[in-house]
């Protein structure tokens, strides 16, 4: 077989294309692969598929998978074909999308790294840059939200996020049920959840039974605005909660801690996440380390107590019930001389119809636990993302459940011809 043909059957290109060279450059590591259309091939415009007269080639390069160990390019004379109605159009290639500098069978290898590895990673293995990688995403992104079908989450879940500098801040919309994220918006004010409920038709609006949130004012005053009957919607899950109620013991030790150290007294040092962490999570040995600091009478250990007895009561399945074992806690917890868990209870004293809904209605905080930590994680990989649009298209791929890969190519079939 001569190696025009090897090359062509590798890449699996047919007519009216046909590989004219093959370039090998030993020790640049580097195969240059030389296509062309067959002389005498009639072209058709690209936008309409009239037959038309050619107008002229454009030399293309695009990265495809390795051979071997060498960097193998694809370099094709392009037609341009003019037709009556559109113009000048260059014709498609069968090989890569329009606008890529890489092949279709590249691409899916580039999003298959990019699902197990961190994104400098993926620079390195694949010889890319971060804009090249960053734009294969991109693209990725694009088609899997062009090729989403609509659907509005009965079980919606509302979040913020912030991003690099820790002041700018996106809001990520998720399905509860399917895991998926459906939509990532700019910043975290009324006006963001507005925009995404001004999207959805009144029927659409009617059909969300759940909206699971923090205790933010902005996400509650768009969500009552558009969603019919919000306040037995609203949720604030366990996870927002807790999340409040450890803020409030967390300032109780910091300020105990500052007293205690002023008179040499370190036992609270080293203890923050001691107090933060669901003992249900904790090592044996932190276990034990808590029980014996609970044993002192530290106001710390007191507001700790506080946090427990509220993450207890989430079993409830009468609203009735539910009602009184919060309603205890919150006269026991105003009660206190604890100043930051008394505002934590008139928080969730003011919040209480949308805690009551979460219990009632199941609302598991699993979601809203799994999928910030997975934005976490991303966050971390990428060291900050100094850009919204990265951001936000890192999300959409790792956590937007889209058709990713570029047409043409199905996850079982991507590169397999390498
Ligand atoms: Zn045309």
């Amino acid at each position: 077989m001569r190696d025009r043909d090897l090359y062509a059957a590798i890449l699996g290109v047919t007519s009216p294309w046909e590989v004219v060279d093959v370039d090998l450059d030993t020790p640049g590591q580097r195969v240059e692969v030389r296509l062309a259309v067959k002389s005498g091939t009639g072209q058709a415009c690209p936008v309409c598929g009239k037959p038309s007269p050619g107008y002229d080639t454009r030399e293309r390069r695009w990265r495809h998978l390795d051979t071997c160990q060498f960097q193998t390019v694809l370099v094709a004379q392009v037609p341009r074909v003019e037709c009556n109605e559109h113009g000048v159009k260059q014709v498609h290639v069968p090989w890569a999308e329009e606008g890529s500098r890489f092949t279709a069978m590249f691409e899916a290898l580039a999003i298959d790294w990019m699902r197990e590895a961190n994104l400098s990673a993926v620079t390195r293995l694949l010889r890319l840059s971060w804009d090249e990688v960053a734009g294969i995403q991109q693209r990725a992104v694009e088609r899997g939200l062009a090729r989403r079908e609509r659907s509005v989450p009965r079980r919606m879940g509302v979040d913020e996020t912030s991003f690099a500098k820790r002041h700018e801040y996106v809001t990520v919309i998720s399905d509860q049920e399917t895991g998926a994220v459906v939509s990532v918006a700019d910043g975290r004010g009324r006006d963001t959840l507005d925009a995404f409920y001004k999207g959805l038709t009144a029927d659409e609006l009617s059909s969300i039974e759940s909206v699971s949130m923090d205790m933010s004012a902005a996400y509650i005053g768009a969500t009552v605005t558009h969603v019919p009957d919000a306040v037995r919607k609203i949720c604030f899950d366990k996870f927002h909660v807790a999340s409040h109620l450890g803020s409030a013991v967390d300032l109780v030790r910091r300020q105990e801690h500052r007293e205690l150290a002023a008179w040499g007294d370190s036992t609270l040092t080293g203890t923050r996440y001691l107090w933060l962490t669901t003992p249900g999570n904790m090592t044996r040995a932190a276990l034990e380390r808590l029980e014996t600091l609970r044993a002192e009478s530290l106001r710390t250990a007191k507001a700790w107590f506080y946090k427990e007895w509220a993450m207890g009561l989430w079993h409830y399945v009468s609203r009735t019930w539910a009602k009184k074992a919060w309603g205890e806690w919150y006269q026991s917890a105003i009660h206190t001389n604890l100043e930051p868990i008394k505002q934590a209870a008139r928080t969730v004293k003011r919040h209480l119809y949308g805690i009551i809904n979460a219990i009632v209605l199941g609302i598991t905080n699993a979601h809203a636990e799994g999928l910030n930590s997975g934005i976490q994680r991303i966050k971390a990989q990428a060291r900050g993302f100094r850009n919204r649009t990265r951001f936000r298209n890192a999300i959409y791929f790792h956590f937007g459940q889209l058709d990713l890969y570029p047409t043409g190519i199905s996850r079982s079939s991507a590169h397999t011809n390498s």
